[in-house]
């Protein structure tokens, strides 16, 4: 499925995405509207980016799937990220094996929010020796009760809010305001029972090697490097960066959506990115979104940056917060709306509100 969208099926999903859909603050991340192109399936599309190196570029889904990286090796094949859930790990998992019949020896997690690594187990089942890399803190959030919006416990939070969500969809489902809105909310409800099933059954597969600080692997005749970079995302964001392809694959901790902040530190992810900047690169495989240029990264730190600088400034000045949500958002819209709003989910007016807040308890509340 083609992730690209055409700008009349932009504006048409967006205005039913308004109709039927209430941000949620526990599923900021990634529980998003399905869209009706890309419903049907849990599809990825695999595009290269470097020689022997694919984004698998997730379809949206109600219960959204990260982006993956492909990296085939003279010996096998690295995955970074699995996405929300192991059937989605089994779809990729098919595409890759029509580019690359050699096993898939090692994932690499790159933080531990719930869509980037459900879909664990597929590997580990096709595999019994697979690798499961990620950073030592990504490890620890991962077992760790409350560590945010992903890890092993979480789970059980999402079971337990799973039957609402469901009910709620089917009384939407009975008030929906047109035919397209109510097809739209029975697909979510779709998507939703058949998450549910998958949850209950889930055997996660946890990391088992972990990294605490940047090193190299030579893998099978290539370099990947595992970075540190320092706190953004999340504290443990790994940044697995091909100096020879000069490629490198994100997480979240840069996405061609609005960032998602719940988890992160405002004002030392911009410094973070900054750092990735230094390194030479050429593709970018972001957390969700297109694989994207350098350039990519001077405005995503530049939107973190002006930020946390205008609600830092609005704090200071005794702004009350209600009053920043419509006021920064309309501030910052000339440089950054456009930008941030290239796909029906993840959009600029969407989630600027919450940055906002999530900013403002992180560095003016505390
Ligand atoms: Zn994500
Ligand atoms: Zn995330």
């Amino acid at each position: 499925m083609a992730a690209g969208f055409t700008r009349r099926q932009v504006l048409a999903q967006a205005t039913i995405a308004a109709a039927v859909y209430t941000l949620d603050p526990h599923e900021l991340c990634c529980g998003v509207n399905a869209y009706a192109q890309t419903a049907g399936a849990e599809s990825f599309e695999l595009k290269k980016v470097g020689d022997g190196i694919w984004a698998a570029v997730a379809a949206v889904r109600y219960k959204v799937n990260s982006n993956a990286a492909v990296i085939e090796t003279n010996d096998g094949v690295v995955v970074v990220d699995s996405h929300s859930k192991p059937s989605a790990a089994q779809a990729l998992y098919k595409e890759i094996q029509a580019v690359s019949k050699k096993p898939v020896k090692k994932i690499i997690n790159t933080h531990f929010h719930w869509d980037h690594w459900q879909g664990n187990e597929v590997y580990a089942q096709a595999n019994p020796s697979l690798e499961i890399i990620a950073s030592e803190k990504m490890k620890e959030a991962l077992l760790r009760p409350n560590s945010g919006v992903g890890g092993v416990p979480f789970i059980e939070t999402q079971l337990k809010n799973l039957p609402g969500e469901i009910a709620k969809l089917k009384a939407d489902i009975q008030s929906a305001p047109s035919a397209a809105a109510k097809a739209q909310l029975e697909s979510n409800l779709q998507q939703a029972e058949a998450y549910q099933k998958e949850l209950q059954n889930l055997k996660p597969a946890v990391p088992n090697r972990t990294v605490a600080q940047t090193m190299s692997m030579q893998e099978g005749g290539r370099e990947i490097r595992l970075m540190l970079l320092g706190r953004g995302h999340t504290d443990g964001d790994l940044y697995i960066y091909m100096p020879k392809e000069k490629v490198v694959v994100t997480g979240d901790a840069v996405v061609d959506w609005m960032p998602f902040v719940n988890d992160g530190y405002p004002e030392e992810w911009a410094r973070t990115v900054g750092e990735l900047e230094k390194l030479d690169i050429d593709r970018i495989i972001p957390g969700h979104g297109e694989p994207a240029p350098k350039s990519h990264l001077t405005f995503f730190r530049g939107y973190l940056t002006d930020l946390v600088a205008a609600v830092k400034k609005a704090g200071a000045d005794g702004m009350p917060l209600e009053t920043m949500k419509t006021k920064i958002a309309d501030d910052l819209a000339p440089k950054y709306e456009k930008g941030m709003s290239r796909y029906p989910v993840g959009q600029y007016r969407d989630r600027v509100p919450i940055n906002i807040e999530q900013v403002y308890n992180k560095l003016v509340k505390k």
